[in-house]
């Protein structure tokens, strides 16, 4: 007989994700009352310890309060919400600018509100979880092409019989670093009529242009472009926020139901975040992450890294077993590294997922470098 008592089955122990509840101290984490450098975090400019955006989160925590109490359509709008996404479609260049409670929210939202059944997406096949499950929800036709094979779209764009389209890819690419050929991309949404949504939640803040992919290929602002950015990596903080043409923005306004129907903000988020930019904008940090780039790209160079340029540096290892094993030798050496495996990445492609931060010291980026070499010979 089945029991419904067992439909959730535990997963079994080679595939089981585990939490590792730590504090984090700068570049440091604390685990398991250890110390250990931290090469895991997405708080690539050190912006989440940073002392000028805390005193502003508790100056208007202790101004104003917490938590918003309320959607913004309702009474949780603010005025800090306001002044943030001014300056954020400013800086970006582009005409307006909407703040959600998170990237997976701003994802799962824009796409099962633009897109319906009558509509195809066309979407990469690495692109981040919330894109395929914003994808699904909307009930659109959904198409996946080979990663960053605009060959492949091209095909499948010119197949299909035309009609609503919307061609789906992360800007920097969570889990490889790699990049979205944002001048290729737009060229196609033009010539098969299409909207672009780029998820650029890796790049924004990171790259040598701190606007991020769509500024660094000169595409920002493109009318058929749709942005999506987000305050929990390279801001140091949480929630997320979607760029577009006015009337795009607007009509989500009225119709994004994971910004209508979820609690906005607390509005010393905004506050935080305005502190934020001014100093990604100032571009100083981002500076310092580009050279620990290069850094630790020279010295890894005989390390089966990734072709990435970006604060990502996968280390491919390919069994799920010994990146796993690798992953602990790194722990037990001092180094906070995770082993990515499947299905967060393809079958067969476990790597190490190595992110570099503006707050690693030289010293601390050679020592890594030096323990891999070490590990991976033996
Ligand atoms: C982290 C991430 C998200 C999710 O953003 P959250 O604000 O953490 O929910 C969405 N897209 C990409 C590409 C991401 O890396």
């Amino acid at each position: 007989m089945p029991d419904s008592r067992n439909w959730f089955a535990p997963t079994p122990d080679a595939l089981r994700r585990a939490f590792a509840a730590s504090r984090r101290d700068g570049s440091w984490l604390v685990w398991r009352q250890r110390r250990l450098l931290n090469f895991a975090s997405n708080d690539y400019l050190g912006l989440a310890v940073c002392k000028g955006v805390r005193r502003a989160a508790a100056e208007a925590i202790l101004t104003h309060g917490l938590g918003s109490g309320a959607s913004r359509l309702v009474s949780g709008d603010d005025l800090a919400f306001h002044h943030l996404e001014r300056a954020l479609a400013e800086w970006k260049g582009y005409e307006d600018c909407l703040l959600v409670g998170s990237g997976m929210l701003a994802n799962i939202g824009l796409l099962s509100c633009l897109a319906d059944r009558h509509c195809r997406i066309y979407a990469d096949r690495l692109n981040h979880a919330s894109l395929l499950d914003g994808a699904r929800l909307s009930g659109a036709r959904l198409r996946r092409y080979a990663h960053r094979d605009l060959h492949m779209l091209a095909k499948q764009l010119a197949h299909d019989p035309p009609g609503r389209r919307i061609i789906v890819s992360d800007g920097v690419f969570s889990m490889d670093g790699d990049c979205a050929d944002i001048r290729g991309l737009i060229r196609l949404a033009e010539q098969y009529d299409a909207l672009l949504l780029i998820d650029d939640a890796h790049g924004i803040g990171t790259l040598p242009d701190p606007r991020g992919l769509t500024a660094m290929q000169r595409q920002a602002g493109h009318p058929r472009l749709i942005e999506v950015g987000t305050f929990g990596k390279a801001f140091g903080g949480y929630g997320a926020f979607i760029l577009g043409t006015h009337a795009l923005i607007e009509g989500l306004r009225q119709r994004l139901r994971t910004m209508i129907y979820s609690t906005a903000l607390p509005p010393a988020l905004a506050d935080a975040m305005i502190e934020a930019l001014r100093r990604v904008r100032k571009g100083v940090r981002t500076r310092h992450l580009q050279r620990n780039i290069a850094r630790f790209r020279a010295l890894a160079h005989d390390l089966p890294l990734a072709p990435s340029s970006t604060a990502i540096q996968p280390l491919m290892v390919g069994d799920n077993e010994r990146a796993l094993r690798i992953a602990s030798k790194l722990r037990a050496s001092g180094f906070y590294v995770p082993a990515i495996r499947p299905p967060t990445v393809p079958s067969g492609t476990a790597r190490l997922r190595i992110t570099l931060s503006a707050l690693h010291t030289p010293a601390q980026i050679e020592a890594l470098a030096a323990r891999l070499k070490i590990i991976l010979q033996a």
